[in-house]
């Protein structure tokens, strides 16, 4: 397996939860020097350094300081989160047998969560005698499953099933006599007295390549993890140039974005903020030769339902990196900005595909315009070609992701010069 592809699986079957992807990030991030940074002291940033912060454990951003003349910000945006199942409070369900009380985050396909080995992932808050601690946890085995109702007592589970979260998603623990069971596996993997919880359901299969040239990649997340992954080995590998890169992953994208940590906070434009005044930079100049690469996920033609597709905007698996559009800016590519990436991406051998909505059906909504409304600048909407997005288990192309690692290696190498209608894009290598 290629060595890039090997490293995004890792990643992949590393991040049960989204406080596990967010922590591996940044320890990716640790691992090439970056100095961590806290939102709550004072920061003194230097030419030529590289930092990074996390905020509520599931948002990443980092950025260098080139040391030489610096014209702008280049930016990536992606997010951490993925639609799973939230354990309740009070969530141990007692009775023939002992189930969990969960409820939905985001919008998921349903159906694959049965009948599969499941997990518990996420983190926990432990008192300490100073106060409290989060920690994370991971019940590495498998320990949960959701069983169907056989086709006997529901003859119509094949004729437009509607499932209730409430009745049909409950998963099973083990028998009447396992209440408390949990209680106990997660104070002993926490190793203290739990005060709060966020853990999430996870599926225990693996990431996957396979196919006849081993050309697909199937994974749970693979919406939006492989492009937080890829954008982070791209912003890793870019040469130093005259902007100053910056990584986003951001939480909350899956229920809207409105999080302390979700692209509808002030995170970004406070990061931004904080560069300038350690730098003495003028901000308002720097934003006007600013772009943000909005990158998450893209619906690739299906092979069973190509008709779902826009006819003359279908992009392929392994046919290369989805710019988005929408007229009505749910994907804020315009023809400026989808000049600009098509750009760096030919100077990056990549291929680039479109995507539109068929007019008839609206279509999802992702980060871009979201985190445009805190900080302004010139915006594409990119993503991966994928399959079955919103499922528990995903699927996606080997060489797409080595594509958006190239193109965003090119894109956090270049610089940005924008004076009226003119775009100077300056390639470093
Ligand atoms: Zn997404």
């Amino acid at each position: 397996m290629d060595r890039r592809i090997k490293a995004l699986t890792d990643f992949l079957d590393a991040s049960h939860s989204v406080y596990h992807a967010a922590a591996y990030l940044a320890e990716t991030l640790e691992k090439e020097g970056y100095t961590r940074l806290f939102e709550g002291e004072k920061w003194s940033l230097a030419p030529g350094g590289k930092y990074y912060l996390t905020r509520g454990g599931t948002a990443v951003m980092a950025f260098r300081i080139p040391r030489g003349e610096i014209r702008g910000f280049l930016m990536s945006a992606s997010h951490s989160d993925r639609p799973t199942f939230k354990f309740k409070e009070n969530g141990e369900l007692s009775g023939t047998y002992t189930r969990l009380a969960v409820e939905k985050y985001g919008g998921m396909l349903m159906a694959p969560w049965l009948d599969r080995p499941l997990s518990l992932a996420g983190r926990v808050t432990v008192e300490t005698d100073t106060g409290a601690e989060s920690r994370l946890v991971d019940i590495d085995r498998d320990l949960l499953l959701i069983p169907n109702v056989a086709i006997h007592m529901n003859r119509g589970a094949n004729d437009g099933f509607k499932w209730n979260p409430a009745v049909d998603l409950l998963p099973l623990l083990g028998g009447a006599g396992a209440g408390g069971k949990l209680e106990k596996l997660l104070e002993k993997a926490a190793g203290g007295k739990i005060l709060g919880h966020d853990l999430y359901l996870y599926v225990r299969q693996k990431a996957s390549v396979w196919g006849a040239d081993r050309e697909y990649l199937s994974s749970a997340a693979l919406d939006d993890l492989e492009c937080a992954w890829c954008c982070t080995q791209g912003f890793l590998a870019a040469p130093e140039s005259e902007s100053i890169p910056v990584l986003c992953v951001f939480d909350s994208e899956e229920v809207g974005s409105a999080s302390v940590q979700g692209a509808a906070s002030r995170l970004l434009e406070m990061t931004l903020c904080r560069i300038c005044d350690a730098l003495a930079l003028d901000q308002r100049i720097l934003l006007a030769n600013s772009f943000m690469v909005s990158a998450d996920n893209a619906h690739a033609v299906h092979p069973n339902h190509p008709e779902y597709a826009d006819a003359s905007n279908a992009p392929v698996v392994n046919g290369g990196v989805v710019l988005k559009f929408n007229a009505s800016q749910r994907y804020t590519t315009d023809g400026v900005s989808a000049a600009i990436f098509r750009k760096v991406c030919a100077g990056a051998g990549v291929p680039v595909q479109t995507y539109c909505n068929r007019a008839d059906i609206p279509g999802g909504s992702t980060l871009g315009n979201i985190s445009l409304s805190q900080v302004s600048v010139l915006t594409a909407d990119i993503g991966l070609p994928q399959l079955a997005m919103h499922s528990c288990y995903e699927t996606a192309g080997v060489k797409d992701a080595l594509y958006l690692q190239d193109a965003m290696t090119a894109y956090y190498g270049s610089a940005l010069e924008i004076r009226g209608e003119q775009y100077f894009l300056k390639e470093f290598r």
